[in-house]
């Protein structure tokens, strides 16, 4: 991975040399207004349930294939440069037809995969507070939600999600996707998600998806996710 962490680090300097303000962007494209922003823990972090080769190359290739695909599209686009991705993404059947795929998968991959980091490099264990009761009334419990949750990511046919969406009053549903399609996509907000594509799991789980989905609840940062409930209900929840 040492040439991974090269490459992140010519590109920060490339960036500083230039005086660009981005202080988190370590892997920005040349041009456009999307930025990958590195992992907020240590790749191995998610050890062992998610290993850290996995984590470097579906954060530092995958994620930034979206990125950079997403900004080759808004560079050339300017009025769509300007809206934030959640709004983008709502909109998809607004924009022009030439470049709607285009946004539709890279935008939705920048947006889940954005997500995705953020409610993981915790340690499980269960919800408590808020998200509890909200599992508990809209899910069935948090057993029957896990078991719900994981059955729907394994039926994903192919590459896809399998998410649990909030509205503004709190109320849970349990949504899948295919490919980087998202609920925003509908105007709705995410709480959280799992990355069913073989990218995601493939190294280490290979064709045991089921393994891969009941393992992912260890690395879950519930305190995230609380975080991200609590925003959802003040309306302030974007990607
Ligand atoms: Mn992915």
């Amino acid at each position: 991975m040492l040439h991974l962490n090269r490459r992140h680090f010519l590109a920060g300097a490339a960036a500083l040399a230039a005086g660009a303000a981005v202080p988190r962007a370590f892997a920005q494209a040349p041009s456009g207004p999307f930025k990958l922003d590195p992992l907020p823990y240590a790749p191995a972090k998610n050890e062992p349930h998610i290993d850290a080769q996995t984590m470097e190359i579906h954060h530092g290739r995958h994620h930034q294939a979206y990125v950079t695909n997403l900004n080759a599209v808004a560079g050339q686009n300017g009025e769509l440069a300007k809206l934030p991705l959640h709004e983008m993404l709502a909109k998809l059947n607004e924009l022009p037809e030439s470049i709607r795929t285009a946004v539709r998968n890279n935008g939705g991959g920048h947006a889940n995969h954005t997500m995705f980091w953020q409610i993981m490099g915790g340690s499980g264990g269960e919800p408590t507070g808020e998200v509890k009761a909200a599992i508990d009334r809209d899910l069935g419990g948090f057993s029957k939600m896990q078991e719900d949750f994981n059955g729907a990511g394994g039926r994903v046919f192919g590459s896809g999600w399998v998410f649990v969406t909030v509205d503004r009053t709190g109320k849970l549903s349990l949504v899948t996707k295919p490919n980087q399609d998202t609920p925003l996509m509908d105007g709705q907000r995410v709480l959280l998600g799992n990355d069913v594509w073989e990218h995601a799991y493939y190294l280490k789980y290979q064709n045991r998806r089921p393994d891969y989905l009941k393992a992912w609840w260890n690395v879950v940062n519930w305190e995230k996710v609380a975080e991200r409930y609590a925003a959802a209900k003040a309306g302030t929840l974007t990607i």
